[in-house]
């Protein structure tokens, strides 16, 4: 692996932040504590420091010659709402919050690459380091576009990485276009009428046209759509009901959607508003969707991600990285800076290695958002080498 040596120095000290930010874990948009150390890792380096994007949101800029060519680098800094089981020294101190999705590696990968980068200042132009808030649905990504973020701190490109624990460290997957899936949630509030369980000719059982609602809904993604676009509706809750005698009046049904285009998107809702209007009329029960928008799919800019590609292979080489990895049905809010600005997002491996030693951890092998995860200490260098050289490659200085 082709890390920079100046890097590797810092391995150590780059650890020692990462467990340190493991072990004081904070939910979206209370990053009080990480973004304060951010802010000052980043004052300390010598970057321009901006703070209170998206309330705990930060940007350190590093500004070289008068070029107006500008690249944005960005990290999530958001810990998950669940309990912690690994009993090694830097496992959360707080009841109820962890970091179960390795958001704590990828500030550590982004501060390695602004300590490097303003120590060396080996390019032309303007680095924006982005450390956002609130990744874990709460959408901090949209909030720092919807205030300004390309406005106040203008991009020509922009990229980011996720850790993935199925592969190795020193292996990436990275496609052009679609990458990660959108999701969509959704209610269906179904109105019958109520009445005796022994007498269903003077009621609207609202349960039957909700069974028959979830049918007809299976019917959108393997009659509706194209096998060519994967998507998951999945209904996950059924609501009705209390007692063995009675008909319910009202039954609920809710769930979620996945895809990979808005396109997509909106012609499953459409189909579904129909489905659950029409059978419910077809009873003589009323259906009403209540349908809301989550994270949009994340698409990688063509170019952009054959170029984060080139600059991965040239660390690790062409074996190592997966140029037109699978889809990823998972959802991630760099979805909405890659809507403002083209770039691409790539999964770096963190499989093998020695930490998470805990309870069900193991090693960075571990699953995401499983209580045993941990963040694997040896992608540190390689990762922030790799936030490095895709600015000194963007920003190459050109000769006069
Ligand atoms: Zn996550
Ligand atoms: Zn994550």
């Amino acid at each position: 692996m082709n890390i920079e040596p100046r890097i590797a120095a810092f391995h150590d000290e780059m650890t020692r932040w990462r467990r340190d930010i493991h072990a004081h874990p904070e939910l979206g948009f209370e990053e009080e504590r990480t973004s304060a150390i951010v802010a000052e890792k980043l004052r300390e380096f010598g970057c321009e420091v901006a703070t209170g994007l998206a309330r705990t949101g930060v940007v350190g800029t590093i500004r070289v010659g008068n070029s107006p060519d500008s690249i944005g680098l960005r990290a999530d800094m958001d810990c998950l709402p669940m309990q912690e089981t690994n009993t090694f020294e830097h496992a959360s101190k707080y009841k109820g919050k962890m970091h179960g999705c390795g958001h704590d590696g990828h500030t550590t990968m982004l501060l390695g690459a602004a300590k490097y980068l303003a120590e060396t200042r080996n390019f032309q132009g303007t680095v924006h380091l982005i450390f956002q808030p609130a990744e874990e649905g709460g959408g901090g990504g949209r909030v720092m576009v919807e205030e300004g973020l390309f406005q106040k701190f203008p991009c020509d490109t922009v990229f980011a990485m996720h850790n993935r624990p199925s592969l190795p460290v020193g292996q990436f997957s990275i496609r052009p276009g679609p990458m990660l899936a959108g999701g969509t949630r959704f209610d269906i509030a179904i109105k019958g009428k109520g009445g005796h369980g022994a007498r269903p000719e003077s009621s609207i059982d609202p349960v039957v046209v909700a069974a028959h609602i979830v049918g007809a809904a299976q019917t959108i993604v393997s009659r509706n759509t194209s096998p060519h676009d994967p998507v998951v509706l999945s209904i996950t809750q059924i609501h009705a009901g209390d007692a063995y005698n009675v008909i319910p009046e009202t039954a609920v049904l809710r769930g979620t959607l996945r895809c990979y285009s808005n396109e997509v998107r909106e012609a499953v809702t459409t189909a579904l508003s129909r489905v659950a209007r029409e059978v419910a009329a077809a009873f003589g029960a009323e259906a009403v969707p209540n349908i809301r928008r989550g994270y949009p799919p994340l698409v990688n800019d063509a170019k952009e991600a054959a170029f984060m590609a080139d600059v991965a292979v040239s660390l690790v080489g062409e074996e190592n990285v997966q140029r037109n990895g699978p889809r990823v049905m998972g959802s991630e809010d760099f979805s909405y800076m890659l809507e403002a600005v083209p770039g691409a997002f790539i999964l770096s491996g963190q499989g093998g290695g020695h930490s998470g030693s805990g309870h069900m951890g193991s090693g960075g092998g571990c699953e995401l958002h499983n209580p045993g995860y941990d963040f694997n200490d040896d992608l540190l260098p390689l990762g922030a080498t790799l936030f490095a050289r895709l600015v000194e490659a963007k920003l190459a200085a050109r000769p006069a």
